[in-house]
């Protein structure tokens, strides 16, 4: 399967079904559901599918708490050998899901390879994981004793995720979890339905092939935001991860708290990069532009603020407006471009709105126009936006979901940080200095608040080697990477006793 102009020119709808078919999976729409899928690509319906009810939804908890109770079982350097088995699917059919991930969200293709290169790299990283699920021998102050920390599977686990990842932020969370022993289900966004059916296709491919894992340890539920509340309000669930909105964020949190369950929560941002007077130029409008438009700044780690210093401030404005001018939105299926549409036509709305917001509230806008509107009348294409802002604004505290950057000046790097960590979210952030001790202020504790804190790169683009989440509105959540697989397990402290005495901690005395 490969995506070349001869595929392009046959439309989305043909695309997508020759997708399916080159992985031999079934094609998963039909004519009938409720559900419409369209593709951002030129905002076409590709067909449509049928969401979960309450007792189907109800009815899959059930299965994943008893394909739980097998799959604890299973060793866990086993459990990784089922994953190692998803991640060869993905490696062999990953032209045919990229495409899908670009027909899905309308990323270019380049990126959305990037994406699917993703899932493939967390799947390495779990089997690795598969033989670290390591605990700890801990020194006791009783004579004959032994303390030690065991690490063991929670449960079932559930997954939300967002549109703009469609496949990689489930891969996090769910290759992590299925290797920690636990079950799970999948409410992907339900805007990116095609290449999370595909992902889910491969991976019960893996599980129908393998002896070990039990019917139902893997299942996505369509539908929408009440499909992930009840998820969020089921106490059989152990552990719900959610990634989207900080307003979908609250719902969830709030509701597992009721029930005081565990969650994960990957939430919006509102990222920022400081440059400095001493940063290197090019490594600037490189990073900078990549952050800011790429994805047509529909990554929860998309740039969104830029802090400058006020000796180097218009300069860079003017160098941007050229940089942002150049680069070309189009068709992500076509080789060339940077940057696709946004994921519909109400995003588009959104987009415009914080533009007149900005506008009174004193900003000059450059760029922002539509783009392609008769080619595409049902797409969103649009110039990325560069606006300078006299200082950061009610508008700049929010996240609006598209190629927005708003830029202010600054005097000096306390003030810089300030202003980087003076908005509700938490995520990512950037500097760019050549100046050490600049850098090292910055990811200091005296610096950035946010979970990902960069020194001359960019704000987007994390590697899966690292924790991945960010702070306050955020949510506080790290998906992946590092230690994060303790929050997909739990944690029991076992003291043995190979004594014949039974001496009391503390020195506590109790002779009966
Ligand atoms: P969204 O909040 O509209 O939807 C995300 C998911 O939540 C979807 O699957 C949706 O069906 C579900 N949902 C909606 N309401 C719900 C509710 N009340 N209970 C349970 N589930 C509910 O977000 P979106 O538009 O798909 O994605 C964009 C947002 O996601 C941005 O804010 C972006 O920053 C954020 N995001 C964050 C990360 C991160 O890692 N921090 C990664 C990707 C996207």
């Amino acid at each position: 399967f490969a995506a070349d102009d001869a595929v392009i020119a046959r439309g989305p709808a043909v695309l997508a079904r020759e997708a399916f078919s080159a992985m031999g999976l079934d094609f998963p729409l039909t004519r009938k559901g409720e559900l419409t899928v369209r593709t951002p690509v030129d905002g076409s319906q590709i067909g449509t599918m049928t969401p979960e009810t309450a007792a189907s939804t109800k009815a899959a908890i059930e299965n994943a708490v008893s394909a739980f109770q097998q799959w604890r079982a299973v060793p866990a350097p086993i459990r990784g050998e089922l994953i190692r088995r998803f991640g060869n699917l993905c490696r062999e059919h990953k032209e045919a899901l990229s495409c899908l991930v670009t027909l899905d969200c309308g990323k270019t293709l380049d990126e959305a390879r990037g994406e699917v290169q993703e899932v493939i790299d967390i799947c390495d990283f779990a089997v690795g994981l598969s033989r670290q699920l390591h605990g700890l021998s801990i020194a006791t102050e009783r004579p004959n004793h032994r303390m030690a920390e065991t690490w063991h599977p929670l449960g079932v686990f559930a997954q939300i995720s967002a549109f703009n990842f469609p496949v990689a932020v489930w891969s996090w969370g769910t290759m992590i979890a299925l290797t920690c022993g636990n079950a799970a289900i999948w409410k992907p966004s339900e805007k990116s339905l095609l290449s999370a059916s595909a992902c889910a296709g491969l991976l019960a491919r893996a599980c129908a092939d393998f002896p070990q894992a039990p019917k139902h340890l893997h299942q996505i539920l369509v539908g929408g935001g009440d499909v992930g509340a009840q998820l969020a309000a089921d106490p059989r669930v152990a552990l719900i991860s959610a990634t989207g909105s900080t307003k979908m964020g609250r719902s969830v949190s709030s509701t597992v708290a009721a029930r005081l369950g565990r969650s994960i929560l990957e939430l919006g941002g509102n990222n920022a990069a400081i440059i400095t007077p001493s940063a290197n130029r090019d490594l600037v409008l490189r990073g900078v532009t990549f952050s800011a438009a790429g994805t047509s700044g529909q990554r929860c780690t998309s740039m969104r603020r830029l802090i400058v210093h006020e000796s180097v401030h218009d300069e860079l404005v003017a160098q941007l407006k050229r940089a942002f001018g150049q680069l070309r939105v189009g068709n992500p299926l076509e080789p060339g471009v940077h940057a696709g549409p946004l994921i519909d036509l109400p995003a588009m709305d959104m987009f415009n709105a914080a533009l007149d917001q900005a506008r009174a509230e004193g900003g000059v806008v450059h760029g922002g126009q539509r783009l392609l509107a008769e080619e595409y009348p049902d797409a969103a294409y649009l110039a990325p936006a560069l606006v300078e802002m006299p200082s950061q604004t009610p508008i700049v505290h929010t996240e609006t979901f598209g190629p927005i950057l708003y830029v202010m000046r600054y005097r000096d790097i306390e003030e810089a940080i300030a202003m980087n960590n003076a908005v509700p979210q938490g995520l990512s952030s950037a500097i760019f200095t050549d100046n050490m001790r600049e850098a090292e202020l910055f990811t200091s504790s005296l610096g950035s608040d946010c979970g990902i804190a960069n020194v001359n790169i960019g704000t987007s683009g994390a590697e899966i080697g690292g924790a991945f989440g960010g702070e306050k509105e955020t949510g506080g959540g790290r998906a992946s990477g590092s230690d994060t697989w303790k929050a997909y397990m739990r944690r029991a402290t076992n003291t043995i006793n190979y004594s014949t005495d039974l001496p009391l901690a503390q020195g506590v005395r109790f002779d009966a």
